[in-house]
């Protein structure tokens, strides 16, 4: 890749320009919100699912986006075409801005806009062939009365947490479980456990991300006929399922072989993990939005 352009606030900039203020609320308390989106050959992946939770996200937190999900769906076409990318991350940051040293986002002028394109760090292949061995935290996942964990915010602490946690303990990922005890999520994924050939999944109201690729995994498990409930599950229906594996937009579906020493069902990434993923390798592209080859060419998918 040549030069990195960043989309930062109605103009590109290379990526050593492109600075922020220390005052942005942003900075200062974690005031924004965000996404993380991929590009699949020139096609970005459910733009559409990820800008309605952008923006309901900032309409939670009061945070008003600039720009219609037209413009929007523009300016992200634009970074892609600067950049000259065609498989690619996309990370959309809306900030509240610069304002004072107050809490009070009053003080703040107008939303700070980032779009970052840059070529995909894909999850090393062995994660894929081997599947993770993953543990929980005593991390919770911050509780939907508090931060609802449906709000994409620049408040990542939670999750960083956990991260740290599966550091410490010489693993690459792990799982918070909500107040309750029953499973959450992972540091930046949603889970699914397969029971007797049945799919599980935990239901909104537990306290997780609301996931795109956890929707086209419940859709796609549907059109596989796979009987799929949203309901809530512990530890122990994790350690004793026959699969299990985690889905984002960066690791797609990624199988776990081993919960807090437990092995999973053989130890192997299992067989209908692999289904899943292969099903869902195939329809990336067509549910995207296309950017090239040609701009009359872009379609909402
Ligand atoms: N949970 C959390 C906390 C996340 O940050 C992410 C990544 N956005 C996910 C789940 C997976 O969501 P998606 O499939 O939309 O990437």
């Amino acid at each position: 890749m040549g030069e990195q352009w960043i989309y930062l606030d109605g103009e590109f900039v290379r990526k050593e320009d492109a600075k922020i203020s220390v005052f942005d609320h942003g900075f200062l308390y974690g005031d924004g919100v965000f996404e993380g989106i991929r590009v699949y050959n020139g096609n970005v992946y459910k733009l559409e699912e990820h800008l309605i939770r952008l923006y309901n996200s900032a309409k939670s937190i009061m945070l008003e986006i600039p720009y219609t999900m037209d413009e929007m769906t523009e300016i992200i076409v634009e970074t892609l075409k600067k950049n000259e990318l065609s498989d690619a991350y996309i990370r959309l940051v809306i900030s509240r801005g610069v304002g004072n040293l107050g809490l009070d986002p009053a003080s703040c002028s107008s939303p700070q806009i980032v779009v970052i394109a840059e070529e995909l760090a894909i999850y090393p292949k062995e994660f894929y062939d081997n599947g993770l061995d993953i543990i929980t935290v005593a991390t919770r996942r911050n509780s939907p009365d508090v931060l609802s964990p449906k709000v994409k915010s620049l408040n990542y602490l939670n999750n960083i947490l956990v991260k740290i946690e599966a550091s410490l303990a010489g693993v690459s990922e792990a799982l918070m479980l909500n107040n309750e005890g029953y499973v959450a999520e992972g540091s930046a994924d949603n889970i699914f456990i397969l029971r007797g050939g049945v799919l599980f999944t935990p239901p909104g109201y537990i306290g997780a991300l609301e996931g795109i690729t956890r929707q086209a995994i419940v859709e796609l498990a549907d059109e596989l006929g796979y009987d799929l409930r949203e309901e809530p599950f512990t530890r122990h229906d994790v350690y004793t399922a026959d699969e299990v594996f985690l889905t984002g937009t960066a690791a797609e579906v990624i199988a776990v072989v081993k919960v807090d020493g437990r092995i999973i069902g053989d130890g192997k990434p299992g067989k209908e993990t692999q289904r899943l993923l292969e099903a869902f390798r195939e329809k990336v592209v067509e549910d995207g939005v296309r950017v090239y080859p040609s701009e009359s060419e872009i379609e909402i998918g």
